[in-house]
């Protein structure tokens, strides 16, 4: 049977940067992807926003590593010449009520480091952002945007460069933890048996299945999957804005924003829509609910303007109606197996965030 240092399950951004990180620190390292390309999953159906790390309460996972992830991203873009924009969004009240939830927002993100929040007028909004009908707003200038799919493929040459080996169509289906190590059941057109000293679970919206079929791990560590879709539309013209303009958040998600891509082309979303099924078609119908969403910053939106684009789907650890969930990174600390570390509910902003979750999986395992 083969050995090797470490295996990696997923080449989404996250796995991705988790294996570069162990190949970076001289680790014999194979990441093993179940499809034929990198970033099918998750990471290619999202907003590509690097997040400024507001949202998430002081202290959390998500707060610390989307505000390090930032850090680390901006200059890895930089360092690598990958496209991106630091555009700077605006959070916009649309009346007097959620004019309190942005200053409440202010604090939530300098709690998180996020220093650089401006609370704006309607006037100062609009002196920005013409189209933008709010009662105030407030600016967060480290946001921006990445071509997420230049950052995977970045990663995967780093990856690769530093003596990683990258397989296609290698679906772990099983494993046995044991004193050894960990043996895996790896299937695909050349099914093997691999024994590795540390697996890292990246397996995204299969995390929890992947974590269930390996023996050894008590199956009370395996959270339960809550599976919350987002639906986008895009804009079938020239985008009103500059920034990313979001409202106030709602319960699941962000609310229906406005993102924009590198060339400019605007699109709406995502709204939060519980499911049962890994399932992606976007429902025209939907769109009438985002017509009354978007009109309260946008009242211009012309009907018809949206069309529907593409899909992703969150895996979180919370239902409907319960409170949000931090990202979970489990090692053998919290689950009792050497060598096992799994990432569960890895949501928004893990993009933002990957390279924080790698340096942190890599400076626990070492
Ligand atoms: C609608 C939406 C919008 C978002 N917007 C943003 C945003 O703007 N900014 C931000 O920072 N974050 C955002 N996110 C979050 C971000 O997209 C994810 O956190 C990130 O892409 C997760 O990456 P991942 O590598 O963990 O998962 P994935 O990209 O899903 O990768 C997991 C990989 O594991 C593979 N796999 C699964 N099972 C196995 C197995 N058994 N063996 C081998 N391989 C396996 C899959 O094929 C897949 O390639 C958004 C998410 C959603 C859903």
């Amino acid at each position: 049977m083969e050995e090797i240092e470490c295996i990696v399950a997923g080449a989404g951004v996250v796995g991705l940067a988790v294996a570069r990180a162990l190949a970076l620190r001289g680790l014999d390292t194979i990441l093993l992807e179940r499809e034929l390309a990198i970033g099918t999953g998750t990471s290619s159906r999202n907003s590509e926003v690097i997040h400024a790390g507001i949202y998430y309460p002081q202290g959390s996972l998500k707060a610390r590593l989307c505000v390090r992830g930032k850090a680390l991203l901006y200059a890895y873009c930089g360092e690598r010449g990958l496209p991106h924009r630091r555009c700077g969004k605006l959070i916009v009240a649309t009346s007097a009520a959620q004019e309190a939830d942005l200053l409440a927002l202010q604090g939530a993100g300098a709690a998180n480091g996020v220093d650089d929040l401006l609370l704006l007028s309607a006037d100062q909004a609009r002196a920005l952002e013409p189209a933008l009908v709010c009662t105030a707003a407030l600016a967060s200038p480290s946001t921006g945007i990445v071509d997420s799919h230049a950052l995977m493929l970045a990663l995967q040459g780093d990856f690769e460069s530093a003596g990683g080996m990258l397989a296609f169509g290698a679906p772990i289906e099983s494993g046995e933890c044991g004193p050894l190590g960990i043996t895996l059941q790896v299937g695909g057109e050349q099914p093997m048996r691999i024994r590795t000293r540390l697996l890292v679970n990246c397996a995204g919206l299969h995390a929890q299945a992947l974590a269930a079929a390996l023996q050894g791990l008590p199956p009370q560590a395996v959270p339960p999957l809550h599976l919350a879709k987002g639906n986008y539309y895009s804009l079938a013209r020239r985008a009103p804005f500059n920034r990313l303009i979001y409202p106030v958040p709602e319960p699941g998600g962000l609310g229906v924003h406005l993102t924009l891509d590198l060339a400019g082309q605007a699109r709406f979303g995502p709204d939060v829509e519980w499911v049962d099924r890994l399932h992606y078609p976007v429902d025209p119908q939907r769109s009438a609910g985002f017509y009354a969403s978007i009109r309260r910053y946008w009242p211009d939106l012309p009907d018809d303007a949206l069309q529907p684009a593409y899909a992703g789907i969150r895996p979180k650890l919370s239902g409907p109606g319960e409170p949000a969930r931090d990202f979970v990174i489990q090692g053998p600390a919290e689950h009792g197996v050497p060598g096992l570390v799994n990432l569960f509910g890895i949501e928004s902003p893990g993009l933002t965030s990957c390279l924080a979750i790698a340096e942190a999986v890599a400076e626990g395992v070492q």
